[in-house]
């Protein structure tokens, strides 16, 4: 059987890595679960001007709540979604929540748009994507205009002539493209040559030192610089402290997001503070 071959694989293995692969196993079968059940929502986090602190919508990020209410890392069941191909069952559950969320946000909080739902290398690949992304978007009567899509640069690089087609097809729809995580990716900056896009995003592993270490601020400079050469929105994520956003504003960074302007939000808690802000701003 699969489960005899299986524990024939991994018998030379020691018994940290025996623990590894079980405990893979177990989450991938959990996260299957999961799925059915309904342990997945989202978070939402908000984006502003790095100038004027002006809304510019937000990302929507999954989160994994266990029956015990503990919550799983996306960083850990992502991968492990990827590897298991239950990423494309995840990410349809993600862009309908996404929608379905939309779809209920009122004219007042149209400073939530556009929202920002990641999209996997294996979404990307799939040729039912697009078809899938619009049958959703009809069945909750949205516009591409309420989405941001964002794709990290090693799913494009994975298989560019498809990337091209698939993003150019996308925009023609009207959704906006971002590449997320910029700088961390295997790529060359070619292949930006070949698409339009709207939006970078710098890693945030750069963002946090950009303050104090000279090679991450050189890497976000020439970030913006190559992003502004080419007529891109630049936003930094994982800003955290006023020195930083006020070190890539001046630099000439477009957007923020981060823990300092707002950590990820359920959707009742991003709309409080949505009106709260609006409030504030009032008096
Ligand atoms: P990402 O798309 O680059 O999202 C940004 C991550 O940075 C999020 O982590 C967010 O919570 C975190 N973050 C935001 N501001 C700060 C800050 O000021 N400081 C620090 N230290 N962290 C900050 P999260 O939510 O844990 O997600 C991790 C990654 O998992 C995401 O990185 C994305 O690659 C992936 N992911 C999350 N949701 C989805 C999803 O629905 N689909 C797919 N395919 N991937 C997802
Ligand atoms: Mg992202
Ligand atoms: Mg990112
Ligand atoms: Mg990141």
């Amino acid at each position: 059987s699969a489960k005899a071959a299986g524990k024939n694989q991994v018998c030379s293995f020691d018994s940290k890595m025996q623990q590894q692969v079980d405990h893979r196993h177990f989450m991938r079968s959990e996260l299957r679960t999961v799925l059915d059940g309904g342990g997945i929502s989202l978070a939402f986090q908000p984006k502003v001007c790095a100038h004027t602190g002006a809304m510019r919508g937000c990302e929507a990020l999954a989160r994994w709540q266990r029956p015990d209410g503990s919550m799983v890392s996306p960083a850990e069941f992502i991968p492990i979604a990827e590897q298991s191909g239950t990423i494309l069952a995840l990410g349809e559950l993600v862009i309908s929540q996404a929608l379905e969320t939309c779809a209920a946000w009122t004219e007042q909080q149209r400073d939530l748009f556009p929202v920002a739902i990641n999209i996997s290398p294996q979404q990307l690949r799939s040729v039912h994507f697009v078809d899938r992304l619009m049958a959703l978007l009809a069945e909750f009567g949205g516009s591409p205009h309420w989405i941001e899509l964002e794709f990290t640069e090693n799913a494009i690089v994975e298989n560019i002539k498809h990337a091209i087609e698939t993003i150019d097809q996308l925009r023609a729809l009207g959704f906006k493209i971002a590449i997320d995580d910029f700088g961390t990716g295997y790529s060359s900056l070619g292949y930006l040559r070949f698409f339009g896009i709207d939006t970078l995003k710098i890693d945030k592993s750069f963002v946090s030192e950009v303050a104090t270490d000279r090679n991450c601020a050189a890497i976000a400079n020439s970030i913006i610089s190559l992003g502004k050469g080419l007529d891109l929105t630049i936003v930094a994520e994982g800003v955290e402290t006023a020195q930083q956003q006020q070190y890539l504003a001046q630099a000439g960074c477009d957007l923020v997001q981060g823990y300092l302007v707002g950590r990820p939000m359920a959707k009742v808690d991003i709309e409080q503070w949505l009106e709260r802000r609006l409030l504030s701003s009032d008096s």
